[in-house]
């Protein structure tokens, strides 16, 4: 389902702002809630995928074709910044979200002028710069890595000293999957470092010594209400995330309390709508939050099968002023992305307890092309068709 001519507005799409819930309107008329997605890769086929049995409709705005969306709903071609090509896109639907937070906030604007867009605007620019997130953190009394922000060789030599060694130098902006960054092992290696990442605003911050990474989930509804799936302990290797185990076993009361804690608090600071999550360190120290994610994470692939309601229906509850679904876990969880190479689905399939999704995507490396679930009873039953699973080609 291509649409390259974008729709004529429909007149009463501002009455949409007015109602509570986008679907008291909308189910009303034939076809159901019709949910626009800025983006068009697996986060937004996932959450089609959730909501298609809710009665919802799916049309995502993207610059390119992209067959994980064309798969489940109809994709517009058109420009983040073409202001005519998103106002239109907006009249066609009830409610926009996105799927990746690299969305430039003024086509968020434009968006906002025809329908509402949640998660709200402020999330999403806090998201786009690790600067100014790292400063909600600590407003937040949230605790983070040592860091300065750095614009300049002097800056960063300044940082260097302050901060100290070993450290990693971002990008403040468009930095994902490990891109972007630059470790510093020693002052020699500033110059290289500005070199390489420079002139672009930068931030300088102390690696941390931590035991393992983790993230919790969190979903807040239209009304305030915030549940948070268990936190999950997070695999990465070259910076992508490889394999997700959840409910993080060994993990104490305190830490999960403290991991809840922050996301309700960033949550209700950013009148949030919709499932966000935050990924952490776990010190011996305490939690170090490294980032937030105003959108379904792929450290929450595993709530699919694994928790039950998935954080792609949640996700398209709370947008579409629903009322959410129970975040408990159902059994134990372990999820492997499937990175650069297919593996042989029989053998996938063969292996207990296992599900597949694949998003439609070509091989390329470096590029996530599905994840694996393993959802078991025990703890005991997980370990060891994860075992099987990995004897496999392919997968981690
Ligand atoms: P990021 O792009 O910030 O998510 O970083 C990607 C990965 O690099 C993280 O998941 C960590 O494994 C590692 N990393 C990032 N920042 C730090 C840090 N300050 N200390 C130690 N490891 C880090």
């Amino acid at each position: 389902m291509r649409h390259d001519a974008l729709g004529a507005a429909p007149a009463a799409a501002l009455a949409y702002r007015l109602a509570d819930s986008v679907t008291e309107t909308a189910q009303r008329e034939a076809g159901g809630v019709r949910v626009g997605i800025l983006g068009a890769g697996q986060l937004g086929q996932m959450l089609a995928l959730a909501g298609i049995p809710l009665g919802m409709r799916f049309t995502f705005f993207s610059p390119t074709q992209s067959e994980s969306a064309e798969a489940v709903g109809d994709v517009v071609i058109g420009e983040y910044d073409d202001a005519a090509a998103l106002r239109s896109f907006a009249s066609s639907v009830d409610v926009v979200t996105y799927e990746f937070e690299n969305v430039s906030s003024d086509a968020v604007t434009e968006i906002e002028q025809v329908c509402p867009v949640w998660p709200p605007r402020a999330a999403l620019v806090t998201s786009q710069d690790r600067g100014l997130e790292k400063q909600q953190f600590e407003q937040l009394g949230i605790p983070v890595a040592p860091y300065r922000l750095v614009g300049s060789l002097a800056d960063l030599e300044t940082a260097v000293r302050d901060v100290g060694m070993p450290g990693i130098l971002k990008t403040r902006r468009f930095g994902y999957d490990g891109k972007g960054q630059t470790r510093i092992a020693a002052r020699s290696e500033a110059e290289a470092a500005w070199n390489a990442l420079g002139p672009a605003p930068l931030v300088y911050e102390g690696l941390v010594e931590f035991e393992r990474e983790l993230s919790v989930i969190a979903v807040r509804s239209r009304d305030g209400t915030t549940h948070c799936y268990p936190v999950a302990e997070n695999r990465h290797r070259d910076g992508i995330l490889r394999t997700s185990l959840a409910p993080a076993d060994h993990l104490t009361d305190a830490k999960r309390h403290q991991a809840e804690g922050y996301a309700r608090a960033l949550l209700g600071a950013f009148g949030y709508v919709g499932v966000f999550a935050i990924e952490m360190f776990d010190t011996a120290a305490g939690l170090i939050v490294n980032e937030m994610a105003p959108r379904v994470h792929n450290s929450g692939h595993w709530t699919i099968e694994g928790a039950e309601t998935s954080q792609f229906e949640n996700h398209v509850r709370a947008v579409c002023g629903l009322p959410l679904g129970d975040c408990a876990p159902v059994g134990y969880s372990a999820m492997f992305n499937l990175i650069g190479q297919h593996p042989d689905s029989a053998r996938v399939l063969a292996v207990p307890d296992v599900h597949l999704h694949l998003y439609g995507k070509s091989e390329r490396a470096g590029r996530k092309l599905g994840h694996v679930t393993v959802r078991s009873r025990s703890r005991e039953d997980l370990q060891r068709h994860a075992e099987a699973l990995r004897a496999i080609p392919s997968i981690v």
